[in-house]
């Protein structure tokens, strides 16, 4: 299974592209993800990386595309992967296409969750992980059963990422719309394009996106 998952920040990929890991058994490629560990890293790379994140603009393409090659390359993505986050501009649609064809890929579905924009704000600001296991957790909408403790693995710590404030969300969202709205076209003309409503429950979104790949795999 070789699938993308497109959507604005705060859309779900990311908490989708983890239950269909186990489902599938295939790897989640979340470029986010990737450039977080390195702007951890304490490299000049790593660092400029993160002040870039900070503001909600792009890493450049260059960057991303010779990240997500060498991911590819590893024996994990042979029977699949998940695309979180990637691609994000057309010069990336683009470069994912002469990798596929390289490789000789084929990708089997492209799913873009739909979301009200006025409900990302309230799904980023709250939103936190724990910092031992990285489980997913929201003010709101998804609290912890015992107030600051991890259902997964007991951790006390959580953390916040830095840029899910609302100046930098509002940012990141007009990014999204002026540069990877627009490579949905291209997916379209493909025919690989399902769009799946990402304001139901997660439980319901994550059943919608397995009744379309069971039908495209
Ligand atoms: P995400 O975790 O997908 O919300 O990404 C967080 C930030 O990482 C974005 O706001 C960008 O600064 C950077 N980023 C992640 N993926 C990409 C990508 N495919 N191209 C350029 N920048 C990216």
């Amino acid at each position: 299974m070789k699938l993308i998952l497109l959507g604005p920040p705060g859309a779900g990929k990311g908490t989708q592209a983890k239950r269909l890991i186990d489902a599938y058994g295939i790897p989640q490629l979340s470029t986010g993800d990737m450039l977080r560990a390195v702007s951890k890293s304490g490299s000049a790379l790593g660092n400029e990386i993160a002040e870039i994140m900070k503001t909600g603009a792009l890493i450049s393409d260059d960057i991303i595309i010779k990240m997500i090659a060498a991911r590819l390359d590893e024996s994990d993505c042979k029977n699949g992967f998940i695309l979180d986050g990637f691609p994000r501009t057309e010069a990336q649609a683009e470069g994912l296409d002469r990798m596929l064809a390289d490789k000789g890929m084929t990708l089997d579905a492209v799913v873009e969750l739909t979301v009200d924009v006025n409900a990302l704000v309230e799904r980023i600001t709250g939103r936190y992980t724990c910092a031992n296991c990285g489980a997913g957790y929201h003010d709101t909408f998804q609290k912890p059963k015992v107030e600051g403790v991890c259902d997964s693995c007991g951790g006390t710590e959580f953390s916040r990422r830095a840029d899910d404030n609302e100046a930098t969300v509002r940012d990141r969202i007009k990014v999204y719309d002026d540069q990877t709205k627009p490579i949905i076209p291209h997916y379209e003309h493909k025919g690989l394009l399902k769009r799946v409503d990402g304001m139901q429950d997660i439980d319901a979104v994550t059943a919608s996106i397995k009744t379309i790949l069971d039908a495209v795999h």
